[in-house]
């Protein structure tokens, strides 16, 4: 009996060393980008004007701030390699190791601050509902009983479900579905950032956003929540303030988003 506890106890030793090796192997983060000489950010490739393919370029502010960022931690703006990643699968590709950080139109809230590390907010924005001109839609209150699309895994899908509970949502992957679904005149309205909104509208001027906002979303960067992970938010941080002092983050939002529905400036 005696001889049986000590093996087991040799044993579970054995394996609790194994597991603090293993945490001591994972590298730096930061460490490992310099080593690779690459940048990997996991961004979105739907979400006009942040992230989005045009004539054949992936282009947005989220990329223009993920070239700058590489060029603070690597020197060069070109060494970053891009990712596609949507809402509801941005936080798993971070956290599989796919990508080293998302930057995708991610509001930060405490829920995901449970599962990835978030940077400084760099661009703010609320939740907007888009309708079709002429609509007898005019207040949020509207939205019951009524068929609304929504982008599954964001924080309006959350948000809209308290302030139309009667509300009949109809969810999809991504922004692509989602648009095509409302041209489809598949719902009547469609709810989700202000300024994702005001990236369609642009190109469709039959469609435009209520006035009223519903939500402050913050968008930060977010990191995988593991001390390996901790000098590089540190950096990335560090970047964002000085974007923000130097007014880069004020000229990049003048050269991507519209200053309201249909007013898109590039
Ligand atoms: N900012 C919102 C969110 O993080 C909506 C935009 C998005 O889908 O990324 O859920």
């Amino acid at each position: 009996m005696l001889k049986k506890t000590i093996i087991c106890l040799l044993m579970m030793s054995v394996f609790v060393l194994a597991g603090c090796k293993k945490q001591e192997e994972k590298k730096d983060t930061l460490s490992e980008i310099k080593k690779r000489g690459e940048l990997v950010v996991g961004v979105k490739y739907d979400s006009k004007p942040f992230g989005f393919v045009e004539d054949g370029k992936l282009q947005g502010y989220d990329i223009d701030i993920a070239h700058l960022i590489a060029k603070r931690i690597l020197g060069n703006e070109r060494l970053v390699r891009f990712v596609e990643v949507n809402s509801s699968d941005r936080i798993s590709k971070l956290n599989s190791g796919e990508v080293d950080m998302v930057i995708a139109t991610m509001t930060i809230n405490p829920k995901r601050a449970e599962v990835v590390d978030f940077s400084l907010p760099y661009y703010y924005t609320g939740q907007a509902v888009m309708v079709r001109k002429g609509t007898a839609i005019k207040t949020v209150g509207d939205l019951n009983n009524r068929r609304v699309i929504i982008v599954l895994g964001t924080t309006s899908e959350n948000n809209i479900r308290y302030l139309a509970p009667e509300v009949i949502l109809q969810g999809y992957r991504t922004y692509q579905d989602g648009f095509q679904a409302f041209l489809d005149r598949r719902a009547e309205a469609m709810t989700s950032d202000d300024s994702i909104l005001a990236g369609f509208v642009m190109d469709h001027p039959e469609f435009m956003i209520l006035p009223q906002r519903y939500s402050q979303d913050g968008y930060g960067i977010a990191f995988r929540k593991e001390p390996q992970s901790a000098s590089l938010k540190i950096e990335v941080n560090n970047a964002i303030g000085e974007l923000r002092r130097k007014g880069h983050l004020n000229y990049l939002k003048g050269q991507w988003i519209p200053a309201s529905s249909g007013n898109f400036k590039k």
